[in-house]
């Protein structure tokens, strides 16, 4: 690609758009901007790409300015089927997004990842891990740096651990990873795929380009992850909290690699054990690119876990209030309730991306949780679904900010206070960490007295909840 000699247009100017474009512009090339937003973040982005030369297009504009492009690049957040890139199809130009024209700049080697939960902890252990081994590395993608941004600051010796969502890769085409890792597979984003056969099909695509040279790192405990290994040339290496496999395992009280101790369960700061798993895995991939066992033990005993996942924001009068925002499914909102120490109040509720939550509240009622309080747009969804379980210990009340205060005040001490809503945030927030920061600060002001002590996580900026 001559970028020169070609007219792109970027929709959407998230912080991925945004990176695109100034990429694009920074080659030369002929870029014009649009965003469905005129407000907000999205015009402030406009404004500086109208500086570095830009073209901004606005809504009645679209169509003639459309038809002057080559080129579509489009942000994760609009779906493949959106009119937009039916136009560019129709006319057989080339739709493709960030990530895409971030691999085709990535002169490093990556480690690309997926799967339903576990990305952004995943990818933030190996940028950790490969640190630790005096590498240069970034955590890129899906994370909050976009890859077209990330790619200009790796050069040929560096690490990219790339974080790739299923919205990035109804649209990537290029990227070939050396070493590719598959975390789980879960009911997720059907709102956008329709049906699981396609978010299937999204997350297997990861593995399209990876020849006998590349590896693919594979959950073998997930019985759809495991399929992978048949539709892929890549040499599959396993993870697996039950078995001892080809790859990583747990051995008594260590995670292993191909019969060496890497460290001991006690010597990895995060609990759980799906974080267990996203360690093995993420061992599994370091091994792969040769680092030292000392280097992937020490990052992994010092990683403390990503803000809004899991993270204690307060302990106050014998209550722990637990923010675990970026539970923005049933899956992780569950993994959630299986470590759980005691008895709970959760939170539950927000966007509805059209999975079901009888599974929920069918295990609920075999959990610690004592209390569901339903907020959110979908609350009325989990309340069907709770009532069709019987589950029935369970306050409706649909503001945000009333739902916490009930939480602070129906949690006795010595339990929980969880918000885990398995729903995105869409509908009330930016994102899930101003839902998290709002939950921090709630708690703070509503939790009744007693010895407050805050407790901070490592912060981790995020693109999206895809
Ligand atoms: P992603 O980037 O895939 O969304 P995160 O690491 O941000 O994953 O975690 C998102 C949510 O999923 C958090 O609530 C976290 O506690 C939970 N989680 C993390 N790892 C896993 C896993 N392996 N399986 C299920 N849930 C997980």
């Amino acid at each position: 690609m001559f970028f020169p000699t070609q007219t792109f247009m970027v929709a959407g100017l998230s912080r991925s758009g945004r990176a695109a474009a100034e990429y694009l512009l920074s080659r030369g090339a002929k870029v014009l901007c649009f965003d469905d937003v005129e407000e907000g973040s999205a015009l402030e982005a406009a404004r500086a790409l109208g500086d570095l030369g830009a073209e901004i297009v606005h809504r009645e504009q679209l169509a003639a300015r459309a038809a002057a492009c080559d080129v579509l690049v489009l942000s994760p957040g609009i779906p493949i089927d959106h009119p937009l890139p039916l136009f560019f199809k129709k006319h057989e130009k080339r739709v493709m997004g960030e990530m895409e024209l971030g691999a085709l700049a990535l002169r490093c080697p990556c480690v690309a990842v997926t799967g339903t939960n576990g990305k952004t902890t995943v990818v933030t252990m190996l940028e950790r891990i490969f640190q630790a081994a005096g590498k240069n590395a970034l955590a890129c993608g899906n994370i909050g740096l976009p890859l077209t941004a990330a790619a200009q600051q790796l050069n040929e010796d560096a690490l990219a651990a790339v974080e790739v969502s299923s919205f990035q890769l109804e649209t990537l085409l290029s990227l070939r990873p050396h070493v590719a890792v598959v975390l789980n597979i879960a009911e997720d984003h059907l709102d956008r795929h329709y049906n699981m056969e396609n978010y299937i099909y999204l997350k297997r695509k990861l593995l399209k380009n990876c020849t006998e040279s590349e590896c693919a790192v594979l959950n073998h405990d997930d019985a759809v992850v495991r399929t992978f290994s048949e539709h892929t040339k890549a040499h599959t290496v396993w993870f697996s909290g039950t078995e001892r496999v080809d790859g990583a395992y747990l051995d008594e009280h260590f995670l292993c690699f191909r019969g060496e101790q890497i460290l001991s369960t006690d010597d990895l700061s995060l609990t759980g054990e799906h974080n267990r798993l996203n360690a093995l895995a993420a061992i599994a991939a370091a091994k792969l690119f040769g680092i030292q066992n000392d280097a992937i033990a020490s990052a992994l005993s010092s990683f403390k876990g990503v803000a809004h996942r899991t993270e204690t924001v307060l302990e106050r009068g014998g209550v722990t209030y637990i923010d675990d925002s970026k539970a923005t499914n049933v899956d992780s909102c569950l993994k959630a309730l299986k470590g759980l120490d005691r008895e709970t109040v959760l939170i539950l509720g927000g966007k509805d991306k059209g999975e079901r939550f009888e599974p929920l509240f069918a295990a609920l009622k075999a959990s610690r949780v004592v209390h569901a309080v339903l907020c959110g747009e979908n609350c009325f969804r989990l309340m069907n679904a709770a009532m069709g379980e019987g589950f029935t210990a369970v306050t409706l009340c649909r503001p945000f900010e009333v739902a916490v205060r009930v939480a602070c005040l129906t949690a006795r001490q010595g339990q929980n206070v969880l918000l885990s809503p398995a729903s995105a945030s869409f509908d009330a927030f930016q994102n899930f960490e101003e839902r998290g920061e709002k939950f921090a600060a709630l708690v703070k002001e509503y939790a009744p007295e007693g010895e407050a002590q805050e407790v901070a996580a490592d912060e981790a900026p995020s693109d999206g909840e895809g």
